[in-house]
């Protein structure tokens, strides 16, 4: 797993990221802490206006970074499985899909996700994990694990909310599922902090069963 690498990184271009999480200044605390590659995933609704603004600041800002540095969205899975992002900026940006309500019924959910994970313009499924009341059987998490290979999607190890739980991974590893790590950071400290999951990650390595 390549801890010089965080996949999932806000901005001030939401109301609820420290004041000081700039675009810039993500840029330069990810510099000075040695890591190779950000991606900027800055909540979205289909409704944003800010959109233009939020590239045009993040292509402005990487023209003198030694960072590989990737503009990109993290869109809500809506209970229909379609995803809250504008169309017309999906195909040309890095899209993670999340859940950020609950849905309350697990066909729905796994139906949402399913229907999420066959979308095209989505690239990575965020901070995975069944809702609290859930009882997932293996067969339903392997199934899930099997629609996320076939369309050739990636799960986050998610470091913010110490996602998705270790007997996720350990059906994911086994059916072949890539993984790669984002701090979903909504303050400079936590940028490329992956310390806390460090069990989830040697899961996703296959050190440990
Ligand atoms: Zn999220
Ligand atoms: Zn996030």
């Amino acid at each position: 797993m390549d801890k010089s690498a965080d996949h999932h990184i806000h901005s001030t271009y939401n109301d609820h990221s420290d004041s000081d999480l700039t675009i810039k200044n993500v840029i330069d605390f990810a510099e000075n802490m040695g890591l190779r590659k950000i991606a900027f995933t800055e909540h979205v609704r289909r409704t944003a206006e800010w959109i233009p603004k939020y590239l045009g600041e993040i292509q402005m800002c990487s023209r003198n970074s030694s960072l590989e540095i990737i503009s990109g969205f993290e869109a809500k899975i809506l209970s229909n499985g379609s995803i809250d992002c504008p169309q017309e900026y999906r195909s040309e940006h890095f899209l993670i899909a999340s859940f950020h309500t609950i849905f309350g019924n697990k066909e729905y959910w796994i139906n949402a996700l399913k229907l999420a994970i066959q979308d095209p313009t989505v690239d990575v499924i965020g901070h995975l994990a069944p809702e609290p009341d859930f009882k997932m059987s293996a067969f339903e998490i392997d199934s899930i694990a099997e629609e996320i290979v076939r369309n050739q999607k990636v799960v986050e190890l998610n470091s913010k909310y110490r996602r998705p739980p270790l007997d996720w991974i350990a059906s994911f590893k086994r059916m072949g599922v890539k993984f790669h790590l984002g701090s979903d950071a909504h303050k400079l400290e936590s940028i490329g902090c992956f310390e806390n999951i460090n069990h989830l990650i040697a899961a996703a390595e296959g050190s440990i069963k």
